[in-house]
C-alpha cells in the first residue's frame, strides 16, 4: 500500500478544496506546491497593515448557494462589491456597461435613450455582418460590436483586451467579452451573481482553513522528482499545466502571465476604488489595483495613512513565470483537446483547475467542480 491515497499537486483553489474534502472523508493526503507558499494565485501578503492580492484581484462571486455556504462555513466573507472604473483618454467611465457608462459616453439619461443609442450602434455593425453573410459573431471584436457597438468597443474594450491578451480582438474567442454584463440600469456591480465578497482577513485564511490538518510541502516541484511522487500515492490530483504533465508531447499550449509593480504611497486613498482599468494603448499596464479598498469601506479607508497599489502588466507566458490565463483561441483549444483526450484515459490522475483543464474560469465554478467531481462523490 502506498503512503498516501492522494498526492495533490498544486495548492490553489482546486487542490486545496480537493484536499479538504478528501481529508474530511478520511483519505491520506499530501499537498505539494512548487512555490514557497500555499494558495496558488489567491495568495495574499501584508504590507503596512494592508492585505495585498499578490497575484491580482480576486473577488469571490457566485449564484450557487451550495458554493457560497461551503466557503462561508470555513471563513466569514465581507460585503465587497466589485465596481471597477475605466480611465480612458483622461475621462472616467463606469463598468460594466450600464446606464452610468451610457450617460458618460453619449449623454443618455433614460433607459429608452440608451437602448435607442445601443440599437443604432449595433445596427450599423449587424447590417455590415449581414451584408457579408456572417450569421453570428466569430470573434471577440464582432461579439463586442454586436453587444455594445463601435464607440464603446473602440474606447473601453479594444485597447484593454489587446493589452491583456497580446492578440488582436479579431483573433480572440467571443466568449471572453460575454463575461461582462450590459445593463440598462444604473448598476455598477460588475457581476450578476447573487453572492459576492472577500474572505475577511484575506484569502490566506480560506486556504489555511481548507488545508488545516493536512500535510503540505512548499518548494516541491512535482516534475523535479516525478517518479518519486508518482510512487508515493495511489492517485494524483494534478492542477498544473496539462501540456507539461505530458511533457509537451503535442506541443506547447500558450498562456498569459501578469507582472505586478507594487508601490506604497503615503496617502490614505489614491484612486478611490479597488480597480481602475486603463484601456488606452499608450498606457503600458492594464489596470491599477488599490488593495485597501477590498477590505475597508467608507471612513475606514482613512484609518491607515498608507496605501498599496499594484500596476498590472500582461505578457505572454514563458517558462519560469507563473501562467495566469489560458489563451482559448482556436489553435490552443484544439491542442488542449488533444491533451484532454490523453487525460481522459488516465485511471489514477485527476486533472482540475484553470491550468490542468486549460479553461478560463473563476474560483466559484472551480469549487463547484470539485464538490461534484465523481471522485469526491465516490466517497459519499
Ligand atoms: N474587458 C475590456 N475592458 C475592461 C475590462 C474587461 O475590454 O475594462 C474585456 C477583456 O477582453 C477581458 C474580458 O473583458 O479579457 C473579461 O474581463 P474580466 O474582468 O472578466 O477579466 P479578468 O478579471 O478575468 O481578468
Amino acid at each position: 500500500m502506498k503512503r498516501y491515497d492522494y498526492l495533490i499537486v498544486g495548492s490553489g483553489i482546486f487542490g486545496a478544496v480537493f484536499a479538504y474534502l478528501a481529508n474530511r472523508a478520511g483519505k491520506r493526503c499530501l499537498v505539494i506546491d512548487k512555490r514557497p507558499h500555499v494558495g496558488g494565485n489567491v495568495y495574499c501578503t501584508e504590507q503596512h497593515g494592508i492585505i495585498v492580492h499578490h497575484y491580482g484581484p480576486h473577488i469571490f462571486h457566485t449564484s450557487s448557494k451550495e458554493v457560497w455556504d461551503f466557503v462561508n462555513a470555513l471563513v466569514p466573507f465581507n460585503r465587497f462589491t466589485y465596481m471597477p472604473v475605466a480611465h480612458a483618454k483622461g475621462k472616467m467611465y463606469n463598468l460594466p456597461f450600464n446606464m452610468n457608462t451610457f450617460y458618460q459616453m453619449w449623454g443618455c439619461t433614460t433607459p429608452a435613450e440608451a437602448a435607442a443609442k445601443l440599437h443604432e450602434q449595433k445596427l450599423l455593425f449587424e447590417s455590415e455582418m449581414q451584408a457579408q453573410g456572417i450569421p453570428a459573431p466569430r470573434n471577440l471584436e464582432e461579439q463586442a460590436l454586436c453587444l455594445v457597438g463601435r464607440d464603446i468597443y473602440e474606447k473601453l474594450i479594444k485597447g484593454y483586451t489587446e493589452k491583456q491578451w497580446g492578440r488582436p480582438c479579431s483573433e480572440l474567442p467571443p466568449f471572453i467579452i460575454k463575461r461582462l454584463p450590459v445593463r440598462l440600469t444604473y448598476d455598477n456591480n460588475y457581476f450578476n451573481d447573487t453572492y459576492q465578497g472577500i474572505p475577511i482577513g484575506g484569502y490566506n485564511k480560506l486556504i489555511a482553513a481548507l488545508l488545516s490538518g493536512i500535510e503540505c510541502r512548499t518548494n516541491e516541484d512535482f516534475f523535479a522528482h516525478r517518479e518519486h511522487w508518482e510512487s508515493a500515492a495511489e492517485k494524483i490530483v494534478f492542477t498544473g499545466q496539462i501540456d507539461e504533465f505530458y511533457n509537451y508531447r503535442y506541443g506547447k499550449l500558450q498562456y498569459r502571465t501578469v507582472r505586478f509593480e507594487e508601490e506604497v504611497h503615503p496617502t490614505p486613498n489614491l484612486q478611490g476604488c479597488a480597480v481602475v482599468n486603463y484601456p488606452d494603448r499608450n498606457v503600458p499596464y492594464t489596470r491599477i489595483i488599490e488593495h485597501k479598498h477590498f477590505e475597508h469601506f467608507g471612513d475606514a479607508v482613512y484609518a491607515n495613512p498608507h496605501t498599496v497599489i499594484s500596476k498590472e502588466f500582461s505578457t505572454e507566458w514563458t517558462a519560469g513565470s507563473e501562467p495566469f490565463y489560458p489563451v482559448n483561441d482556436a489553435a490552443n483549444n484544439a491542442l488542449a483537446e488533444r491533451y484532454r483526450a490523453l487525460a481522459a484515459q488516465e485511471n489514477n490522475v485527476i486533472f482540475g483547475g484553470r491550468l490542468a483543464e486549460y479553461k478560463y474560469y473563476d474560483m466559484a465554478p472551480v469549487i463547484a467542480n470539485v464538490l461534484h467531481h465523481p471522485e469526491v462523490q465516490s466517497w459519499a
